[in-house]
């Protein structure tokens, strides 16, 4: 069965004139699952009984089962869904100042291998459809009562090897009639897929592009993150100038600071260098130590020293707050446990 969420309103315009309907109809469906946010067709009563129908007998709704929730002192709240498959994803809310920050799944595991990753180790599924990404920010709406304000594709998976799924997913949050969130609130993070990034810059969306960096130089970031091999740094930065060029969007970088491996001050000379002239912003992570892991986090010393040498020379740093650790918040964690049981 086809699922009612994996399409954009004009998709769906189309299914219902498919259908022999009228396409208003499409944005009147819209309405009620985009700003009602019902969970069936019969709760759809400006609809004809005879079309409700019709939709329960194509269409699915894809409510997802909460199967673990777990919150933090800090109100990070982690959800692991049953996607209706037998397969489980992770989904993290979290609270900062300027609102509420989901961090959205976009595979069932990751083909990426990066090394710091609590997701590597676990087996490369399927890729989530547009529906299935939209429906874990109704969900935990559903749940929480919350307005989310902010959605960061930073979850399990690699957001631009699921480019065509994932583009459709911001369409429909994006759409004023669907769940009306600016483009300007979505961060898509990638590991580096140069040629996904050079697509994304046509897509005439003006979200924020987080780019994974992680490490200043070939040797060691290859090491971290095994798709340095196919697209190296020189390759990755070109691919960042072009797109701060076509979008005139600011790029972010993330930096994740392991212990005796990216976080010393020849690491942010090299960063400095690197990123020296550019629209770019550097969020450091603290890393997060995951099992068997080969990287421990750094010393707030050296996070705090590393920040002041990027700002000092003129590149704007943060240290991202550390949400939800006594939850186990990184991706990947919690379905990390719970395949262990
Ligand atoms: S960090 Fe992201 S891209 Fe890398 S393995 Fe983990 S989920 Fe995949």
């Amino acid at each position: 069965m086809k699922n009612i969420k994996d399409f954009t309103l004009d998709e769906l315009k189309e299914e219902l004139q498919n259908l022999g309907e009228k396409p208003f109809r499409a944005t009147q469906i819209f309405h009620w699952l985009y700003v009602e946010k019902v969970k069936s067709f019969e709760e759809m009563t400006d609809l004809s009984v005879s079309l409700r129908e019709k939709l329960s007998q194509e269409y699915t709704m894809c409510n997802f089962n909460i199967l673990r929730k777990l919150e933090a002192s800090d109100g990070t709240k982690k959800y692991l869904f049953d996607v209706l498959d037998g397969n489980a994803i992770e989904t993290v809310l979290m609270e900062y100042h300027h609102g509420k920050t989901i961090c959205v799944s976009s595979q069932i595991g990751c083909k990426m291998g990066c090394k710091f990753c609590a997701s590597t180790g676990i087996p490369f599924i399927r890729s989530l459809t547009a529906g299935e990404i939209v429906e874990q920010l109704i969900a935990v709406e559903q749940d929480t009562g919350d307005r989310i304000s902010n959605i960061v594709f930073m979850g399990i998976g690699e957001p631009l090897d699921n480019y065509d799924n994932v583009i459709k997913a911001i369409r429909i949050i994006n759409h004023p009639k669907g769940l009306n969130i600016g483009a300007r609130h979505i961060s898509v993070s990638t590991s580096g897929l140069v040629p996904k990034i050079y697509d994304l810059a046509k897509e005439n969306i003006p979200c924020t592009l987080s780019i994974s960096l992680h490490a200043t130089n070939d040797e060691k970031r290859s090491s971290m993150m095994p798709v340095n091999n196919a697209f190296n740094i020189e390759k990755l930065i070109k691919a960042c100038k072009d797109y701060i060029a076509a979008t005139n969007r600011r790029i972010s970088f993330e930096y994740a600071l392991a212990k005796d491996n990216n976080d010393n001050l020849e690491d942010a000379k090299e960063l400095v260098k690197l990123l020296r002239g550019m629209n770019a912003h550097v969020n450091l992570i603290p890393i997060n130590k995951i099992e068997n892991g080969a990287y421990t986090k750094s010393t707030n010393e050296n996070i705090i020293k590393f920040r002041d040498y990027l700002n000092d020379h003129g590149i704007v740093a943060t240290i991202r707050r550390e949400l939800g650790s006594d939850i186990d918040a990184a991706c990947g964690q919690l379905r990390r446990q719970s395949l262990k049981k």
